[in-house]
């Protein structure tokens, strides 16, 4: 075998181009980084592109809690019409809707105004170590093997994989070793938004509402779903526990599942996104097992769809429409960091001096069958990333961002919805490019965090100011 190993030499190499990702390498290039985005699939955006809702970027109150590349997507988003709006379940959260087949087209615009450099189908496999940095990191695709050498380096692979392979240390669901399910995403259209909200307010015990205090606001739960209901858009959370789901799960017309979640996609396809397959007792870094979850999920996308057609009011037209591109992983490894989040952080949306970021989605973790747990930040606020969760422990040059951030299993419950994943992102790319024209030797650990949050500010994120 002949090997010939190409090398290329950028300021901030990103691996992974999920939110995280992709808000890393909007943040690194808007700032005049030469930045190059690597990722193993065929595209960029990673779960953004399945069809669910933004979480954890708007809180139970309202308020809007991350800014920077979420505006910017969201902006080109609503210049293609593939907005849908910021929605409330009138249980929990308050979601950002758009279209994904839109958000595809609109991440790569808003990457190549800034000028991140693609490089698609490329696996990173290996990292050279120099001491406490990663002087380079292997990359394999068709071309071959290259070498990419930067001054800093983004793990945005939701799974930690550089940082590991760095030598940096984690942690891997429960105690026990569980770990949340697999699921796949998938998509229906000519769905029709009044009778399905009709059905749920005749029915309100068979759907989750009035989940948080600040949500429920001291309204009924029949209260609760006429609000549903003169919202006017497909938002329905049937839960596991809830009579209609349970007795169908209890037929076997259904799987044993938590939730059917919809949620709208499109307007004018009348479009919904489902929440509500399941694969459990999988480690998703053991690649034959994870492959081993699509034939269940598919068959399970299935019966859903039929489930939903025979007996849910407003889908007896609808159709299946589309199936997410990838599995959906919810958690595998997080890197420790110079601080870890921990639960009472989340759960109290505490403050930091050096927060960078923020998230405010429930503590959510999906259990076996009918399993969830779902408990609301407290007084519907939100809370702060430090900086120090971005840092990896023991390497000089590395940042993480996204699912596989510095956090408690509890913390990462909340922390891993795409809100909080872009802002972590956007906070790492700005500051690698920071140290590339100001501190190019410092670590990481040392870094000025207060000029990174002047410059995340006068760029519009949020790191101030909300509840
Ligand atoms: C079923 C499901 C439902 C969810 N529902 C919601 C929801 O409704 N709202 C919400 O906000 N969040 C939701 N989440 C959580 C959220 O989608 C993810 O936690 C978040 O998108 C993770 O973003 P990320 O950028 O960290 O990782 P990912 O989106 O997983 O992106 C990682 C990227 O890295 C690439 N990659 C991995 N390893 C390598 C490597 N070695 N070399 C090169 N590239 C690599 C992958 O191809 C991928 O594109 C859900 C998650 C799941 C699975």
């Amino acid at each position: 075998m002949r090997t010939h190993i190409h090398t290329q030499r950028v300021d901030v190499l990103v691996v992974g181009a999920g939110a995280a990702g992709v808000g890393a390498a909007i943040g690194a290039a808007r700032n005049g980084a030469k930045t190059l985005l690597v990722d193993a699939g065929p595209t960029v955006g990673g779960e953004l592109l399945t069809g669910m809702t933004i979480d954890g970027a708007v809180n139970a109150r309202g308020e809007l809690v991350v800014g920077g590349a979420l505006t910017e997507i969201i902006d080109e988003c609503k210049a293609m019409n593939g907005f849908v709006g910021i929605l409330n379940d009138y249980r929990l959260i308050r979601y950002v809707c758009y279209d994904p087949e839109v958000m595809k087209m609109a991440i790569v615009k808003v990457m190549a105004r800034y000028g991140v450099r693609l490089l698609l189908h490329t696996f990173a496999e290996d990292v050279v170590v120099d001491g406490e940095r990663v002087a380079g990191v292997m990359v394999r695709n068709k071309t071959g093997h290259t070498l990419i050498q930067a001054d800093s380096v983004i793990d945005c692979s939701g799974d930690g994989d550089v940082a590991a392979m760095a030598g940096a240390a984690f942690e891997m669901g429960a105690e026990d070793g569980d770990l949340q399910p697999v699921s796949i995403m998938f998509r229906m259209s000519g769905v029709e938004a009044e009778p399905l909200l009709r059905f749920v307010r005749e029915h309100p015990e068979y759907v989750a509402v009035g989940e948080s205090d600040v949500i429920r606001g001291g309204r009924t739960d029949k209260q609760l779903v006429e609000a549903l209901y003169e919202q006017g858009q497909p938002c329905v959370f049937f839960k596991g526990e809830g009579p209609f789901l349970a007795d169908a799960i209890d037929r076997q017309e259904m799987f044993p599942t938590a939730l059917i979640m919809i949620q709208p996609t499109s307007t004018p396809r009348k479009e919904v996104c489902v929440n509500a397959t399941r694969v459990w007792n999988v480690d998703p870094l053991k690649t034959d097992q994870l492959s081993a979850t699509m034939p269940p999920l598919y068959d399970q996308v299935w019966t859903c769809v039929q489930f939903l057609q025979q007996r849910v009011p407003g889908f007896e037209n609808a159709h299946f429409s589309a199936i997410a591109p990838r599995l959906g992983v919810r958690e595998t490894r997080r890197i420790i960091g110079e601080y870890v989040l921990g639960d009472e952080d989340v759960a109290k949306a505490r403050k930091f001096e050096d927060g960078v970021a923020k998230g405010c989605h429930h503590i959510d973790i999906h259990g076996r069958g009918r399993e969830q747990v779902r408990i609301p930040v407290a007084d519907g606020g939100s809370y702060d990333i430090p900086f120090r969760c971005l840092v990896a422990k023991g390497l000089a040059n590395v940042l993480v961002a996204g699912r596989c951030m510095s956090a408690t299993r509890v913390a990462q419950g909340t922390a891993r919805t795409m809100g909080p994943c872009l802002a972590m992102g956007t906070a790492a790319g700005t500051a690698a490019a920071l140290r590339r024209t100001e501190n190019a030797d410092v670590p990481f650990r040392d870094f000025p965090v207060a000029r990174l949050r002047e410059t995340l500010k006068a760029q519009g994120s949020i790191i101030d100011g909300t509840h």
